[in-house]
């Protein structure tokens, strides 16, 4: 263990482990193998790397993930670790080099995918070789019932037959119960120590509203907490992707859009922009993100409810990889709910699905309407518990104010009930309020006792409760398209007064809230290294452009914070900011440091 500390201070730049990380390089280093929980950014990617470089021979890294070898081996090399990748993007000349490099035991990271990993040529490879270990990373691929089912996955325990005396490790940030116990099963890893971490992510402010201009807030919110930061944006639909990219870039920012109905050229293309440039912002369908893990999105933003709290927990967990503060941000309106409702009552999937997802869509709704602490709603649907509000999320910050809403509920339903149930929102509230309307005289509504029995609340009072209860599932839109409320089974306990109501009070205008404290970094910059900071990030730019490698796999954002504020101007000093090793004080120190003495003598100047 005293040679992994000395790996992970000297390599990478590290002072103490996380988590669990060194019991599981301890496992691993004696020989042992190990089943890993932890939530993404947790630092799974350690617990390989390290035993891989303390054991001797190659550690074979099994990833599905081809797109995102190239900067994982990258990064390795700019640590001074041998590493390569093998797959099937690679010419034939490549690919024998690597063998070959295998062969005369010249490297110590291997990264390949599943399906190669089981060709004969490439057992062979390894039978004539020495392999330190087996990372099985994203292991829940080999489960059926997981979103990212990979058949070769399955075959993965000949591992275990063919070279027993190797250590193999499986990973994931994915799986519960089920999905773990079938991981074990079908890698055989039942004599594996296991590591479960918690999968909360506390770095993320959880924050959703419901209302008018989801589009219009996103600016403000982007203005006030990320005007200069990566982040990426959801739409429901193509279209709207489009929109919202030329939207936001018509105001100036850098916004690409991403979905699968784009040429296959100008996803990678837009997808690699992300990636290199610094605060560049991704529109897209849920088809972007599986297999990103740029450390420094800052924010993920929501423009409509996802179908249901996985997607939701999967899209935001891409935000804040890095630990560092970040932003889950959503807003929606009604019309959202009410067509993604008609969205699942008109597939043509069997009952059992539409059940299932209908269950899992007013989980998700549930969260929206949540009148209480959002990360421990979200962590126990996922099965775990949080002892205390988390402190982090809008809800926590800005505790809203709830009323009791019981009779004007019951004022609303009994109205749309006696109206027929055959009437838009509108109409209900013409009839609340006892508008003097031909159309309702016509219907002779306005005899009915519910006419003028909701005065005392004005239009827009009644549209927001209307709302809250479509949102809570006592009213249901008709399909249609007329938009005709009828009420639900859960309304009629309500009527009875068997169950009282609290809404949420009335939203004030969204410019007289309390701006809330913004999610800042751990280091917050004085202004003058705030002027340092940026000029660390374009040099840093600068290099990663002329290396054509990601600007994170040089320095995180956080490493560079830590220069600008701690300002080091020798290698000892260096080596003392996180994120430094030998190898990158060796090949960026006198670089950086060049860039804070130029900075410190103007401002001494100044
Ligand atoms: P995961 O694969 O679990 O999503 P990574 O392995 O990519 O997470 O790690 C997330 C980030 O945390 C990386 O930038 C990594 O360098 C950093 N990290 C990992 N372990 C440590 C540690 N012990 N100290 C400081 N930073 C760490
Ligand atoms: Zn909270």
């Amino acid at each position: 263990m005293e040679r992994a500390r000395q790996i992970l201070r000297s390599v990478f730049g590290y002072n103490n482990f996380r988590h669990q990380q060194s019991d599981i390089i301890h496992t691993l280093v004696a020989g042992g193998d190990a089943l890993v929980l932890m939530p993404t950014g947790g630092g799974k990617s350690l617990c390989y790397q390290i035993p891989a470089l303390v054991r001797e021979g190659v550690g074979v890294v099994v990833s599905p993930l081809i797109a995102l070898m190239q900067d994982q081996v990258d990064a390795l090399t700019q640590l001074g670790v041998r590493a390569a990748f093998l797959n099937s993007s690679q010419d034939a000349a490549t690919q024998r080099n690597v063998e070959q490099a295998v062969r005369a035991g010249q490297l110590e990271l291997l990264y390949v995918a599943p399906e190669r990993l089981l060709m004969p040529r490439m057992q062979e490879l390894l039978a004539g070789s020495r392999v330190a270990l087996f990372a099985i990373d994203e292991a829940h691929c080999v489960s059926q019932w997981g979103h990212d089912f990979r058949r070769e996955y399955q075959q993965l325990s000949v591992l275990h037959q063919r070279f027993p005396g190797v250590p193999r490790i499986a990973l994931t940030a994915t799986a519960d119960q089920r999905t773990c116990e079938e991981i074990v099963a079908q890698l055989d890893l039942g004599d594996a120590a296991r590591y479960v971490h918690s999968f909360d992510r506390p770095n993320i402010r959880y924050t959703i509203s419901e209302g008018n201009n989801p589009r219009d807030r996103l600016w403000r919110f982007m203005e006030r907490e990320h005007a200069e930061d990566a982040g990426i944006v959801y739409c429901l639909s193509r279209n709207k992707v489009d929109q919202v990219a030329a939207w936001l870039c018509q105001r100036g920012r850098v916004a690409l859009p991403y979905h699968a109905g784009l040429p296959e050229a100008v996803r990678r293309e837009n997808q690699a922009r992300f990636l290199r440039e610094d605060s560049v912002i991704i529109v897209a369908t849920i088809a972007f993100g599986m297999g990103i893990d740029k450390p420094d999105v800052r924010f993920v933003a929501h423009l409509n409810v996802p179908k249901s709290l996985e997607a939701y927990y999967q899209e935001t967990g891409r935000a804040g990889r890095d630990a560092q503060p970040a932003n889950a941000w959503m807003a929606y309106n009604l019309q959202d709910v009410i067509n993604l409702r008609r969205m699942l009552g008109e597939t043509d999937a069997d009952e059992q699905f539409k059940r299932i997802a209908h269950h899992k869509l007013e989980a998700m709704l549930g969260l929206c309407e949540l009148t209480s602490c959002r990360r421990r709603a979200l962590l126990a649907y996922f099965g775990e518990r949080l002892p205390e509000a988390c402190g982090n999320c809008d809800i926590c910050l800005h505790p809203p104010s709830t009323w009791d809403a019981t009779e004007a509920a019951q004022k609303a339903l009994s109205c749309v009930y006696r109206t027929g149930q055959r009437f838009g929102v509108n109409y209900i509230i013409d009839v609340l309020v006892g508008k003097q309307d031909e159309r309702i005289q016509a219907n002779r509504h306005d005899r009915l006792s519910t006419f003028g029995i909701g005065a005392d609340f004005k239009a827009s009072q009644w549209r927001h409760i209307l709302r809250q209860l479509i949102a809570q599932g006592f009213l249901d839109v008709d399909a249609d398209g007329h938009g005709a409320v009828r009420l639900t089974p859960s309304a009629r306990p309500l009527l009875r007064g068997e169950i009282s109501l609290q809404l949420r009070q009335l939203p004030a205008r969204e410019t007289a809230r309390k701006a809330a404290k913004s999610a800042r970094p751990v280091i917050e910059l004085a202004s003058a290294d705030q002027v340092l900071f940026e000029a660390l990030r374009l040099r840093r730019l600068e290099l990663a452009r002329e290396q054509a490698v990601p600007p994170y796999v040089i320095f995180h954002d956080s490493t560079l914070r830590e220069l600008a504020s701690r300002r080091p101007l020798n290698d000892e000093q260096l080596r003392g900011i996180s994120g430094i090793g030998e190898q990158k004080l060796a090949r960026f120190g006198k670089e950086f440091m060049a860039v804070i003495q130029a900075q410190t003598d103007a401002e001494r100047e100044a």
